[in-house]
């Protein structure tokens, strides 16, 4: 979401006439997109803007712009820390990034951290890093309450973009050129449930929303991110399975395998749900890459809990996993509970997890050695001569050949690691960008 965000930041600066630096000293604007989803995030910011500090004390025409998240928790507190910021923007605000920045200049620092998202960030201009694909917000907000998360807080209640505009969006991104989409909400599985059908009494569902964006003519690739286990439904199943361009994979947040930790922290599923969830989907989509989200840590979590979070990770057999230590987020129901955990203990336990997760995502990389793929090349590789390309299952495959970003090749794999596949190509390019 950060990403995508920061792509209409400079989507909006470019169409204003700014061209991108590579070096901060050349800077006429800087802009630091923030995220409040863990404690490092905000130490971060105040390090970031402690160094630009003495560049606006040699250069006053520098405007320095915070935008995001932190903007929208910490708000007066930025200027007040760091009276040398121009400009604070919250995350509803953005589409006035370039008004704010008018006034800064007559009126010195400014702020707008308002508190509903009138214009989707995804109907601004974009500078993106790719031609080839492109995030779509579907939904901004989110109306759970984890009690561990700062999202609803800085990011506001759910707001679902209508069908319609997000199509239009994809057709037109597709004319341009863009050949994947990864459509982006908090929790895709609540999508339409803040909107109606015009001239009806239904609201749309996420289901409708993937077939539809499916029959896109000339979209190869969607994928989604994520879905909350807790409101995921048959259909989305059904429509994944049916919907030739929806990719087999799926990001499917666990964040802990104990039954007393899911109820602290408000996710209303169980270990025992969700694994069913699990064998459903991998039953109907053969071959379907699983990736999730583990906290370890959370307050209270006993010996007990994490072996029961060790055991469901090697009972899912995720094909990978994205593992975070619980960080105490100001405001939030988690942060104010007793037994918060030695970081020591925390730490222990991460680590076995994470080795624990390395070997069954190596284990899984191996089993595709000697099979072949479609991949679409992202880039150049880490070595000269060499391209990252990508599976449908989300794997990142290294050929050791310059392609062009952008094509299609089939790619037979030879190698595997923890975090990447070898390949070598078996087909001459298809380029599919228009
Ligand atoms: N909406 C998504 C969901 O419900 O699965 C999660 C979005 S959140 C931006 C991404 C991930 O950050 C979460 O799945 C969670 O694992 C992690 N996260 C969120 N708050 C955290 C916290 N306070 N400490 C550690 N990890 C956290
Ligand atoms: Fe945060 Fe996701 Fe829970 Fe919403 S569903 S509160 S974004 S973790």
């Amino acid at each position: 979401m950060n990403e995508h965000d920061s792509e209409r930041i400079g989507g909006l600066l470019m169409a204003d006439g700014m061209t991108p630096t590579e070096s901060v000293e050349d800077a006429r604007i800087v802009v630091l997109n923030t995220c409040a989803i863990r404690e490092n995030a905000d130490n971060r910011l105040y390090g970031n803007l402690g160094h630009l500090k003495p560049l606006k004390a040699r250069n006053p025409d520098l405007r320095i712009v915070v935008a995001g998240c932190l903007a929208q928790k910490d708000q007066g507190e930025i200027q007040r820390r760091a009276p040398w910021v121009d400009v604070v923007i919250g995350t509803h605000a953005l589409p006035n990034l370039l008004d704010l920045l008018r006034l800064a200049e007559e009126e010195g620092p400014v702020m707008d951290v308002r508190e509903y998202t009138e214009i989707f960030p995804s109907a601004l201009p974009a500078a993106r890093t790719d031609a080839f694909r492109a995030w779509v917000s579907i939904a901004v907000g989110c109306d759970n309450a984890c009690t561990f998360c700062i999202v609803p807080f800085v990011r506001g209640a759910q707001r679902s973009r209508p069908i319609g505009d997000i199509l239009a969006e994809i057709q037109g991104l597709v004319r341009a050129g863009v050949v994947e989409v990864t459509l982006l909400g908090q929790n895709v599985n609540t999508y339409g449930r803040d909107l109606t059908v015009p001239g009806s009494s239904r609201r749309p569902r996420f289901a409708q929303l993937l077939r539809e964006v499916n029959e896109v003519d000339g979209l190869r690739r969607i994928r989604f991110t994520s879905p909350h286990p807790h409101d995921f439904t048959p259909d989305v199943i059904d429509a994944m399975a049916s919907s030739e361009a929806v990719c087999e994979h799926i990001h499917f947040p666990l964040q802990s395998g104990s039954d007393r930790v899911l109820k602290a922290m408000q996710r209303s599923y169980r270990r025992e749900r969700y694994l069913d969830w699990l064998t459903r989907i991998r039953e109907a989509i053969p071959g379907i890459a699983v990736s999730t989200d583990i906290i370890v840590g959370f307050p209270g979590e006993t010996a007990e809990d994490f072996a029961d979070t060790l055991e469901v990770v090697e009972r899912a057999r995720f094909d990978g996993a994205y593992t975070f230590q619980y960080s105490p987020r100001p405001g939030t129901r988690a942060a104010s509970m007793d037994e918060q955990l030695p970081k020591e203990v925390v730490q222990e336990r991460f680590e076995r997890l994470v080795a624990l997760q390395s070997a069954i995502t190596a284990a899984a990389n191996r089993a595709q050695v000697g099979r072949t793929f479609e991949v679409l090349v992202e880039g150049g590789g880490k070595r000269r001569g060499s391209t990252q390309a990508r599976t449908r299952t989300n794997r990142i495959v290294h050929l050791r050949q310059e392609l062009p970003p952008g094509t299609f090749v089939e790619a037979r794999i030879t190698d595997a690691g923890v975090h990447h596949l070898i390949g070598e190509t078996v087909s001459t390019p298809a380029t599919v960008a228009v």
